[in-house]
């Protein structure tokens, strides 16, 4: 226990993904095997082991140095569509700068500019079923709130993801099933809320 918490914040973060995609990944990957191919679970558990094997290099960065070698190794070990986006995602909490943002509202700005990256490189916005329809209402909550607990954001991170049920999806592999992607949940929108809620966990102990 002692040794836990004595890593970096940041390392601890990269861990509960990691924890998160190994113990979820089997579903995620019956997820897309509704509405898409069925890999996006063994895709994010490869990329989530790369970043955790990587993890001690990531810690020791300046933050934004760190966010660019974090999101070039989900790129590099994600594949499919999901490795650009999830990567360009974490690539863009770059604009924080050197020191890792830990206030609500500089957390707020790291996320909107990582949302709109994701949104700038799948061409897409809410309402598509993808993992947009958790990023941009979590960013949203932290943009508005003014005392935001993490379990609260974590709420909204589920929320959003179980909102992709009703969805059609029109980005994506599912895309192709037009009305018949409806009633399913999105894979990529479901491991974003799985990862925010672990990070949101992490951050709740920090607190
Ligand atoms: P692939 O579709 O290439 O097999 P994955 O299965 O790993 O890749 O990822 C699928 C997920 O990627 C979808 O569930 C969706 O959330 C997300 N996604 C796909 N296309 C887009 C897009 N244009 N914008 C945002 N997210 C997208
Ligand atoms: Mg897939």
């Amino acid at each position: 226990m002692q040794r836990e918490e004595e890593e970096p914040l940041l390392t601890r973060i990269i861990v509960a993904a990691r924890d998160a995609i190994e113990a979820n990944w089997e579903q995620l990957s019956r997820l897309d095997q509704a509405i898409g191919d069925g890999d996006h679970g063994a895709n994010l558990r490869r990329g989530f082991n790369a970043l955790h094997d990587a993890r001690s290099r990531i810690a020791e960065l300046p933050f934004d140095e760190a966010s660019k070698l974090g999101g070039m190794t989900l790129i590099k070990s994600i594949g499919g569509a999901s490795g650009p986006l999830l990567g360009s995602l974490v690539m863009g909490f770059a604009t924080a700068g050197p020191r890792m943002p830990t206030s609500r509202g500089e957390i707020a700005l790291m996320m909107r500019a990582g949302v709109e990256a994701v949104k700038a490189r799948g061409k897409s916005n809410v309402g598509a079923k993808t993992m947009i329809d958790v990023l941009e209402p979590v960013t949203a909550f932290l943009e508005e709130g003014t005392d935001v607990s993490p379990s609260a954001a974590a709420a909204v991170a589920r929320g959003g993801a179980e909102a992709t049920v009703d969805m059609i999806a029109t980005k994506g592999r599912a895309a192709f099933l037009g009305e018949r992607s409806r009633g399913h949940q999105d894979p990529g929108a479901t491991s974003s809320a799985l990862i925010i809620e672990a990070i949101c966990r992490q951050l709740e102990h920090a607190a």
